[in-house]
């Protein structure tokens, strides 16, 4: 796996940058990530920061964060906020932070000047008048002209100025582009530009009756930041003409590309804004950053790391044809990278006590244990043994199979990071359930002793009883338990929430170098998994602790 931010695997994209460059096109190159403040980002946007932030990065270019928010019904600085958060967490910063809405003066002139050059006029037709004008392009059949189309533009600038001042209902009028009713593209039909809001913008306040759409305002802004590569998903290559078609009609002060390329998709999960808000807002998810959400948010609170998410997407690639990612890979990403990197640790999640017969009692050893066995510049932690210890109930059994080789009835094995024990008794209560194990331990065993050397088939984790401190584990899964929740066309997503997407174990037991750390430190849990502390942690008695995914994936074996 590439950890390194930089992307060096190559693209169309970046085959189009170099080019650019060699021949001389532009001198450096400005890229930009336009966001519509109306959600938080998810893994897919990911991509395509890494993509225009990496390739503005690797030829010592610029990147602008711009915000699209020209949508005052749906847009809020709130979103704005945790948009730039996200960002910067996934370790990218922007040169410059823009607003479409920092255009709307500038947009509104241009528009004046397509209206004063006949290229614009104002419409009166309804939104399904102008729909139905269009015409049926699928089957090329061309549109109909509007009976406006030809007003006389002292007209068109009169109501347009008044549609500005704010003199008409929502839905009046709309001013639209002149292009052609016959085009084969429908985008091409007489675009709508602008519309009439009476709404407040979060940025402009009552200033604007009237604001830009999509296609109007996304190229001339960055004609205006002097962008030259726009990157974007596949569904606008359709717009790609009328992109143009703006740009050559304006006295336009630069001379952006598009350029499109393939979403990024994941299986078990949904991603769209529409679908993430309906989980939110239902209550099906606790919040946006629901650790099982595919956003940045949900991603970083689960324990994933920027450099796993970097990595996967640099690693994807980027193309020009739509493809799926199995939830697979994007795990495995995750636990590569904390594999290199997580602190272990011991937790026992499903706790039954082990007594040490001959060991002690009141005597406690702090034994040393490597923070990571292929890493000693990590260091050592000290774990604490003393003659109560907690032991995973499933690593006993009674009247285990043949390959069992964990504790059982008079067998061995060695304690992680510590001795070998013995079990010599078993208490149960009036129900047959175990309570209590006891044990003698070999005090020749551990590392460092005669002993040390002595081998048994089984090692299990364990935490002092007297010293493991309680804490709330949730075990978080895939939200969805089928490949593609929203399959054909009415059904339900909902019906496909894994109902153990999230598992809480109350009161797991971990070590004491775990309940040191602080939101967002990560662990491995021996012979468990990768976890991360949640910030619930500090509201709460007890450190709170999310599994971000488990050591072997179990959607693997499944499949098989
Ligand atoms: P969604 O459809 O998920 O609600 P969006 O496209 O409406 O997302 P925007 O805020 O408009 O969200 O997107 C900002 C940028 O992120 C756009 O350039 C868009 O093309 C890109 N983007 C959105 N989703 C993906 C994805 N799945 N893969 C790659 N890029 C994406
Ligand atoms: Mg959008």
């Amino acid at each position: 796996m590439n950890n390194d931010p930089t992307p060096t695997a190559t693209n169309f994209i970046r085959n189009i940058v170099i080019n650019d460059l060699e021949s001389g096109k532009h001198q450096s190159i400005k890229t930009r990530f336009p966001p519509e403040p109306n959600g938080h980002l998810h893994i897919g946007h990911a991509k395509s920061i890494c993509l225009n932030f990496g390739i503005a990065d690797e030829f010592g270019g610029t990147t602008n964060l711009r915000f699209d928010d020209t949508n005052p019904l749906k847009e809020n600085e709130d979103f704005m906020n945790a948009i730039m958060e996200d960002v910067r967490w996934l370790g990218f910063e922007w040169d410059n932070l823009y607003h479409a809405s920092d255009y709307f003066e500038q947009l509104y002139q241009y528009a004046v000047h397509l209206v004063k050059t006949g290229k614009a006029y104002v419409e009166e037709l309804s939104a399904e008048e102008i729909l139905e004008y269009r015409g049926d392009w699928m089957n090329n059949e061309p549109g109909r002209e509007s009976p406006w189309r030809d007003r006389p533009v002292e007209e068109s600038l009169d109501l347009f100025e008044r549609m500005k001042a704010g003199e008409f209902e929502d839905g009046k009028y709309v001013l639209r582009a002149r292009i052609d009713m016959a085009s084969p593209d429908r985008f091409m039909r007489d675009p709508v530009m602008y519309r009439i809001r009476n709404a407040s913008h979060h940025r402009t306040g009552d200033e604007w009756h009237i604001y830009p759409m999509y296609d109007w305002a996304h190229g001339i802004s960055d004609a205006i930041e002097g962008i030259t590569h726009s990157l974007c998903t596949l569904e606008f290559e359709e717009h790609r003409p009328l992109y143009d078609w703006f740009l050559e009609n304006i006295p336009s002060p630069g001379n952006p590309r598009q350029i499109e390329f393939a979403r990024g998709n994941l299986d078990f999960t949904v991603m769209s804004k529409r679908r993430l808000r309906e989980l939110v807002e239902e209550g099906i998810v606790s919040d946006w950053d629901d650790p099982r959400m595919p956003t940045i948010a949900g991603l970083r609170r689960r324990g994933y790391t920027p450099e796993s998410i970097r990595a996967f997407w640099d690693d994807m690639g980027v193309s020009k044809s739509n493809s799926i990612i199995s939830m697979g890979v994007l795990e495995n990403y995750v636990r590569n990278d904390l594999n290199e990197r997580a602190p272990r640790a011991m937790a026992v999640l499903d706790p039954v006590k082990v007594i040490l017969t001959n060991y002690p009692e009141g005597e406690t050893e702090w034994l040393e244990a490597p923070r990571h066995p292929q890493k000693p510049e990590m260091g050592n932690r000290r774990v604490p043994l003393s003659r109560d210890i907690w032991i995973e109930r499933d690593d006993f059994m009674e009247d285990p199979p043949r390959k069992f080789f964990r504790l059982r009835p008079d067998g061995e094995v060695r304690l992680r990071n510590a001795y070998i024990i013995k079990c010599t008794k078993v208490v149960k209560d009036a129900d047959g359930e175990v309570t209590e194990i006891h044990c003698e331990y070999d005090p020749e065993s551990r590392s460092g002793m005669p002993g040390a050397a002595r081998k048994v088939k089984g090692t299990i984790h364990w935490v002092s009883v007297e010293h493991g401190i309680e804490a709330e584990v949730r075990m978080y899964d895939r939200l969805f338990n089928v490949a593609n929740p929203l399959g054909e066309k009415d059904r339900d997503y909902r019906e496909f929430i894994n109902p153990h997407s999230l598992d809480m174990v109350p009161a797991a037991i971990i070590e004491p170098s775990v309940a040191e750390g602080k939101p967002g430190d990560f662990f491995q849990f021996e012979r468990s998994g990768y976890f991360t502390i949640d910030p619930d942690s500090e509201s709460r008695d007890r450190p709170v602790i999310n599994r971000t995914v488990s050591l072997r994936d179990s959607w693997a074996k499944m499949n098989k």
